[in-house]
C-alpha cells in the first residue's frame, strides 16, 4: 500500500495548498531549521487519527492550523489528505485507490472521510491498525522518538513490542469488550 501523495492545506506551516508526491523508492524531504519538515510527518500522524494535540507539539488540537504569519491571516480550516496505492488490498478497502482525509475547523470540530464518504475516528485507526501502521507506530519515528523509546517505562516498552508484534488490534478489542 505505497503512499503516493500527501496533500497538506492549512496545516500548520502549510498555508497554500501543497502536495507532495511520493515516487517508488525512498523519498528524503531537506530543508532549513524551522521549514516544516516534522510539519510535514505531523501531518501524515494527524490523518491516521493522532489524539494527541501535544504530540503534535501543541497545546490544542485546533493549533494545527496554520496561525498566520506576518504576511497572511491565520485560515480557519486545516485539511491533509492522504492518498495511497491499495491494488494489493493491504488496507481492508475494495478500493484501488484509498483516500483517508481529516479536517478540522477553529471551534474544533473535526471530520474524517475515506474516499470522500465521512467515517468516524475509529474506522480510520481500524484501518491503520490493521494494515500494521498506526499513527503511533515504529513505522513513523518522529523527531526525539528514539530518546523517547530508550527512555520508556517497561510498560511502555511493552506496547512498542505489542504494536510491531501486531497483537495490539486484538488487545484493543478485548479492551473494547470488556467494557460492554
Ligand atoms: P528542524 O530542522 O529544526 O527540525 P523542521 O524543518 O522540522 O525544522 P518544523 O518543526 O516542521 O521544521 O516547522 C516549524 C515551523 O512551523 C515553525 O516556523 C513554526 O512557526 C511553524 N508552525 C508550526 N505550527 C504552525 C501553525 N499552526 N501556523 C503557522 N506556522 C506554524
Ligand atoms: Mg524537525
Amino acid at each position: 500500500m505505497p503512499l503516493q501523495q500527501l496533500v497538506l492545506n492549512g496545516f500548520k506551516s502549510f498555508a497554500d495548498k501543497t502536495t507532495i508526491r511520493f515516487n517508488n523508492g525512498i523519498t528524503g524531504i531537506v530543508g532549513p531549521n524551522g521549514s516544516g519538515k516534522s510539519n510535514i510527518t505531523e501531518a501524515i500522524r494527524w490523518v491516521m487519527g493522532e489524539g494527541s494535540a501535544k504530540s503534535l507539539r501543541g497545546e490544542n488540537m485546533k493549533d494545527v492550523i496554520f496561525a498566520g504569519s506576518q504576511m497572511r491571516a491565520p485560515m480557519n480550516h486545516a485539511e491533509v489528505e492522504l492518498i495511497f496505492d491499495n491494488r494489493d488490498h493491504q488496507l481492508a478497502s475494495d478500493e484501488k485507490e484509498v483516500i483517508v482525509t481529516r479536517k478540522i475547523l477553529r471551534n474544533g470540530e473535526s471530520d474524517y472521510l475515506l474516499n470522500h464518504h465521512p467515517v468516524r475516528l475509529k474506522d480510520v485507526r481500524t484501518l491503520f491498525i490493521e494494515s500494521g501502521m498506526s499513527s503511533d507506530s515504529l513505522g513513523i519515528i518522529s523527531q526525539g522518538k528514539v530518546d523517547e523509546i530508550l527512555n520508556s517505562k517497561p510498560q511502555q516498552r511493552r506496547g512498542i513490542f505489542e504494536e510491531a508484534a501486531g497483537v495490539l488490534h486484538f488487545k484493543q478489542q478485548k479492551e473494547t469488550a470488556l467494557k460492554q
